[in-house]
């Protein structure tokens, strides 16, 4: 029988519980690779390591630990280190959520992305809480949906952005297939003082206000249903550049 290869990834680090349980979880789909970042690396989007070489250490059998990004961790992966291209690559299971725009941060998202540059069926998983992660809520539902993603495949240029609510596997109400919301942050930049007085700044918290929109991701993890988000990689805005064409005077542009 065929099995699958299956390469396992984050942004939280290769000791991260997150990625431990997605590791265990896997294991019941095919034969699975754990090649993920030496340290925390949240936040660090889609970035490549360009300016200084990398370092794999296979820590155990079949577990990578890179001193790069994300982004790093899934191209090593395919083109090195996996003893052949993965059917299918999975992110997370991520500390925190990743919805609405602050998918552009996410190198739990990146991660995926690399995988569909690269034609691979890739999905970015993310549990919504700050402590006392419910990782075998969110194993769960990631077993179910790479089982599922694994015999179907996935549309052309698409990934799927998927979050968890960090509840009790009995009280998830069921899994909705969502759009990317829109979030806004509030006071998001924190003034601080540092030991000898000087003023620095620190991004992070303030107050979240989100749109509203029965068909989000995030409206429906807040109804505790599982978010699956198709996301594709192409960003033309394809209704904007028909209005531009139609609308925009490119010549008048150019007169003198
Ligand atoms: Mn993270």
């Amino acid at each position: 029988m065929y099995m699958a290869v299956i390469l396992v990834t984050n942004d939280d680090g290769v000791y991260s519980p997150g990625i431990i349980a997605l590791y265990k979880t896997m294991q019941n789909l095919g034969d699975v690779y754990m090649v993920a970042p030496d340290r925390e690396r949240s936040a660090a989007g889609h970035s490549l390591t360009m300016h200084r070489p990398l370092k794999a250490e296979e820590i155990s059998e079949h577990v990578f630990s890179v001193n790069g990004t994300p982004t790093d961790c899934v191209t090593l992966g395919i083109n090195k280190l996996l003893p052949q291209r993965p059917d299918l690559i999975v992110s997370g299971i991520n500390k925190g959520a990743n919805l609405g725009d602050d998918i552009t941060y996410s190198g739990t998202v990146a991660a995926a992305i690399e995988g569909t540059i690269f034609s691979i069926p890739s999905i970015a998983f993310s549990l919504i809480s700050a402590r006392r992660y419910h990782f075998d809520t969110g194993s769960f539902f990631a077993l179910k949906i790479a089982e599922h993603v694994l015999s179907r495949s996935l549309p052309y240029d698409t990934l799927l952005n998927v979050n968890i609510p960090n509840i009790r596997r009995e009280d998830i109400k069921g899994i909705k297939l969502t759009r990317q919301g829109k979030r806004i942050y509030e006071n998001s930049i924190q003034e601080v003082l540092n030991p000898q007085g000087e003023k620095h700044f620190w991004i992070g918290g303030g107050k979240i206000y989100r749109e509203h929109g029965e068909d989000t991701d995030m409206e429906a993890v807040e109804q505790n249903f599982v978010s699956i988000s198709p996301i594709h990689l192409d960003l033309t805005n394809f209704s904007a550049l028909k209005f531009m064409m139609e609308t925009w005077k490119i010549s008048e542009m150019l007169e003198e």
